[in-house]
């Protein structure tokens, strides 16, 4: 199964030229998510040949610009494109409303049902789940209210190794066997360690943007494969930082090591920054697996033993 998270917007606050608000498109198995959806994203989505009708869920992590206004836009085009399917949008309170002047005022009338689902801020909590995955957000310490989100496979069936089994073996024995159960079959016992494979690992990904420096993000990204980590500002303007609810590419570095997280991607780059990659070497000495979140790139994480 996919699990690929591509880079539609890495900059903060305004755009510079070649770097777009934040947005970021994750695809895994046969669903597709959006995660905030800055000014841009619809044309990001188009210049990457992604589908914008093959999107069902948007989380959206706080009420900064930066981080929505491209929502108006993007539902908009999906309404003019006659999309029929529903869209289920997780944001926080008060983007009903925004939404609902916006298309008020517009005299728009959707040709799709939208679902909206208030975050919960304060605690993490699952907001979406189907039979492969889990959706929880992570509360994050910025200006408003604001959450990441934090995507996990579930636990994996174990894998039949289909030689070993005896033929004519009923579809509910082959479901067992994958869940780690023994069964009987024609009087015999079959072990599951005997005829399957361990799972292989879930995977994990966390978003984590916007928010000051803090260290209870650690214990929610613990082990993650790869975490996004916003990194606005170079250590050096820590302070602007600290009076902006950022985080340094120092800081990020220093949360992906002490996580033990598998690798870092920074993002959320401020304007005043030309090259990046003093950034990312800033991030690198605390954590060396550091990517830069930038447009166009995506990551994959990898099935594992
Ligand atoms: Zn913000």
């Amino acid at each position: 199964m996919s699990f690929e998270i591509t880079i539609l917007g890495s900059s903060a606050a305004v755009p510079v030229k070649g770097r777009h608000m934040t947005s970021q498109h994750v695809r895994i198995g046969n669903q597709q998510f959006l995660i905030d959806c800055g000014e841009a994203t619809q044309h990001q989505l188009i210049n990457l040949g992604i589908s914008l009708h093959k999107i069902e869920h948007i989380f959206i992590s706080h009420l900064h610009g930066d981080h929505f206004f491209g929502l108006p836009g993007l539902l908009s085009t999906m309404n003019m494109q006659r999309r029929t399917d529903p869209l289920y949008i997780h944001g926080p309170r008060g983007l009903d409303e925004v939404l609902l002047a916006n298309f008020k005022h517009t005299k728009t009338d959707l040709s799709f049902k939208v679902f909206l689902y208030d975050n919960p801020t304060m605690f993490p909590e699952v907001i979406y789940e189907n039979e492969k995955l889990t959706v929880e957000t992570i509360p994050l310490t910025h200006r408003v209210p604001c959450t990441g989100f934090l995507f996990r496979e579930k636990q994996k069936q174990y894998r039949i190794i289909p030689e070993k089994l005896p033929s004519g073996l009923p579809f509910e024995a082959f479901r067992a066997l994958k869940r780690g159960e023994d069964i009987d079959f024609q009087g015999e016992q079959i072990f599951y360690k005997n005829v399957t494979l361990p799972p292989r690992k879930s995977r994990s990904y966390a978003f984590c943007s916007d928010t000051k420096y803090s260290k209870s993000v650690i214990s929610k990204v613990y082990g993650v494969d790869l975490l996004y980590h916003e990194s606005t500002f170079m250590h050096r303007h820590l302070d602007r930082a600290n009076t902006t609810f950022h985080t340094t590419a120092h800081q990020a570095g220093t949360v992906a090591k002490e996580a033990k997280v598998g690798e870092l991607l920074i993002g959320h780059f401020s304007a005043r920054y030309g090259d990046l990659n003093n950034l990312l070497e800033e991030a690198r000495e605390e954590f060396p697996n550091t990517e830069l979140a930038k447009e166009g790139k995506q990551f994959t994480i990898l099935e594992r033993e």
